[in-house]
């Protein structure tokens, strides 16, 4: 297992309390997170290596031009609209009203709301975060697309699969993971993305949902009870081409290994049938015990996980998604990477 971190996603650390069920609590991804799964992967006796590629395979296929393009001038243009200091953090307040005409914005203020799907802070280094994380996960694809290793994991930070096309949200700006998959698209190759994440891959899914060239299958907390709230319901199956190319498996918050474990199962089930020539693992460590309002996984579950995963036998990329409680994130990541053997 090849791993790739750097310490670039220092640069995005968003410091102002965010809304959190009725209550503004301190924002939990945190430049900490990256630190502590480092730390753990030094101590389990990994391999830990820069970015090899800074070329973003795949980035612009998988978001549209006008979202990259909005991403990256968003803070500046913020400030010159607003006149707030560079530490200052953007946040979207406003957007249109479903079904009246809304032309593309010009005012920052809106282009905000238009280009994010919840209240997320953009930053003066958001935009060099994400765009490295991209790095991190295609250095981590070219590490196994061309057969250096079976598996490798990128630790990506901020992590992506709330990021749709063309918009941000869930502590996501760039989607590391459908990056991954579309580089190998463009190889020709068929590509499966498991999302092991607490919560639904919304972004993931929206950008591949008529889609038959890539399996997006999904484990998470059922959406009536938790975010994204608007998408990841077991009807979701794809559209047009992509019909039954989206797999969905909600399961009710709370839910420990008796009901995850079969879960599981039936998603390496799908994999499996769909036989991927790679395999894209969205791996949020989210679902641990600790990790507060959430599924009760334990660092025995996560073992479990890798074990299962390195058992499918494909070539693997594991990009790091969500995983908040500091003190098991780093060991839950590991006890995958360790699990899987490869
Ligand atoms: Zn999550």
């Amino acid at each position: 297992m090849r791993c790739f971190d750097s310490d670039a996603h220092r640069a995005h650390h968003p410091r102002d309390p965010i809304p959190d069920a009725g209550r503004l609590v301190p924002p939990p991804e945190v430049p900490e997170r990256a630190e502590r799964i480092r730390a753990a992967l030094d101590d389990a006796g990994f391999e830990v290596t820069g970015p090899t590629r800074r070329d973003a395979p795949g980035l612009r296929r998988v978001h549209t031009g006008a979202y990259l393009r909005f991403l990256e001038g968003a803070h500046a243009a913020w400030r010159a609209a607003t006149g707030m200091p560079a530490t200052a953090e953007a946040v979207p307040y406003v957007r249109p009203l479903r079904g009246q005409p809304a032309p593309a914005p010009r005012h920052v203020i809106a282009r905000l709301g238009w280009y994010s799907h919840d209240s997320d802070p953009v930053l003066a280094g958001t935009w060099s975060a994400a765009r490295a994380a991209v790095d991190l996960a295609a250095s981590a694809w070219d590490a196994v697309a061309a057969g250096r290793c079976a598996a490798a994991y990128a630790l990506c930070r901020p992590p992506g699969h709330h990021a749709a096309a063309d918009s941000y949200a869930g502590y996501c700006y760039l989607n590391n993971a459908a990056v991954v998959a579309q580089a190998w698209c463009d190889q020709g190759a068929r590509v499966a993305v498991l999302d092991v994440d607490y919560h639904h891959g919304n972004g993931t899914q929206q950008i591949f949902y008529d889609r038959d060239d890539v399996l997006f299958v999904s484990l998470h907390a059922d959406p009536a009870h938790e975010y994204p709230y608007f998408l990841g319901f077991a009807g979701e199956r794809g559209r047009g081409a992509g019909e039954g190319c989206t797999r969905n498996l909600p399961l009710a918050p709370g839910s420990d290994w008796s009901a995850y474990g079969p879960a599981l199962a039936a998603a390496l089930g799908e994999v499996r049938a769909y036989a991927p020539d790679g395999l894209v693992v969205s791996l949020g460590v989210d679902t641990a015990l600790e990790d507060g309002d959430s599924f009760r996984l334990v660092a025995d579950d996560f073992l479990r996980i890798g074990e299962a995963v390195g058992g499918l036998g494909r070539p693997t990329v594991y990009v790091q998604e969500g995983g908040y409680d500091l003190d098991v994130l780093g060991r839950n990541v590991t006890n995958v990477l360790l699990a899987d053997g490869r």
